[in-house]
């Protein structure tokens, strides 16, 4: 981050201010991680600041501290749109365009507020007053945490502030293993575990929490996958009618697109999950080696992500979508 906005910052924030903070549509570990942890730092520092995620969250994440403070968009929306105009500053965390926050898109594209960006994604929009991305972080969770040391205030990260970051780092690396992990992630988790943070029971927490119908989910998932070898490729789908059938919750269809990789032989995967009411086909793609998925998802699916986990979205059937894919698979080289 640069010396003059990190200074610009530490003067804004020498007076308490109301701050809003908002983390992408869907939110995930790193954006609810990253989100409640600034959240938690600057309240202990006297400032106002309140959470709003522009629809519902996972109940997976539901036991991180503060969660239960945080607002939602889509079921408050005056309440929250008040919170935003009187904001002080505005920080979007874990996204890089308005268009990543659904609805609220409207509201936040007329405020007039100071925004700040944290954010690891590729090709960030340029609305914010400072803007910290970089997209050699593996999680926005990494980037808070040097954002507060930044600030000379790592002392102020407590068990709670950690519990939230090492979430974010947990969940965006795929527990340690995709390859913006580095010996600095690492170095921070060693520091989170000194504070006091659960290192075993997060992931407990996380990822040990599944109902029945979400392993039945998983199974229909599995009977559906689909392998290309010659393309080094395979795919899942997921209907509205097998979603309704397994009673399908938000939450439930998390990681299952990685089961696509762990196929000896597969560069290239993808989950394409059906969305009757969004009238939309919600597509994940993972990769591992060179091949990138951003730029497969912004050209193909109007999406984006990183290189090697993105996601996008199709308004035709998911038969059409499918034969899309297929066709364009078809004419990689992996
Ligand atoms: P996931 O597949 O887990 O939803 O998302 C993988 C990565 O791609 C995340 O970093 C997520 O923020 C990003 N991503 C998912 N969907 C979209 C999308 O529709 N547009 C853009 N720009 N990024 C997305
Ligand atoms: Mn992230």
């Amino acid at each position: 981050m640069k010396t003059q906005d990190i200074q610009a910052i530490q003067s804004l924030l020498a007076t308490p201010k109301k701050v809003a903070i908002i983390p992408h549509r869907n939110p995930d570990g790193d954006a609810m991680g990253s989100t409640l942890a600034l959240y938690h730092f600057l309240n202990k520092n006297n400032h106002e600041a309140t959470v709003i995620s522009p629809n519902e969250f996972p109940d997976f994440l539901a036991w991180l501290p503060g969660s239960e403070m945080v607002r939602v968009f889509e079921t408050d929306k005056e309440n929250c749109t008040q919170i935003l105009q009187e904001a002080d500053i505005v920080f979007t965390l874990d996204f890089n365009a308005f268009h990543r926050v659904g609805e609220m898109e409207k509201v936040l594209e007329v405020l007039d507020t100071t925004y700040i960006m944290i954010d690891h994604h590729q090709k960030p929009d340029d609305y914010a007053a400072y803007t910290y991305s970089d997209t050699t972080f593996g999680s926005t969770c990494e980037m808070v945490y040097n954002f507060i040391s930044f600030l000379n205030q790592k002392d102020q990260i407590d068990k709670t502030i950690g519990t939230c970051i090492y979430t974010g780092i947990l969940t965006d690396s795929g527990s340690f293993k995709f390859p913006n992990t580095t010996g600095d992630t690492h170095r921070i988790v060693a520091e989170l575990i000194d504070l006091g943070v659960e290192n075993t029971k997060i992931p407990n927490l996380l990822f040990d929490n599944s109902s029945y119908n979400r392993l039945q989910l998983l199974g229909r998932a599995l009977q559906n996958l689909k392998v290309l070898p010659e393309h080094k490729t395979s795919y899942i789908t997921l209907s509205q009618e097998e979603l309704d059938r397994f009673n399908y919750v938000k939450g439930d269809t998390e990681g299952i697109v990685n089961y696509g990789l762990s196929i000896k032989g597969i560069q290239f995967t993808a989950i394409f999950i059906e969305n009757k009411d969004e009238k939309i086909i919600k597509i994940s793609f993972r990769s591992q080696g060179g091949f990138d998925v951003n730029e497969f998802a912004r050209e193909h699916f109007n999406g984006g992500g990183h290189r090697n986990a993105a996601g996008g979205k199709s308004e035709v059937s998911m038969e059409e979508t499918i034969a899309k894919f297929e066709k364009l698979v078809h004419n990689l080289t992996l």
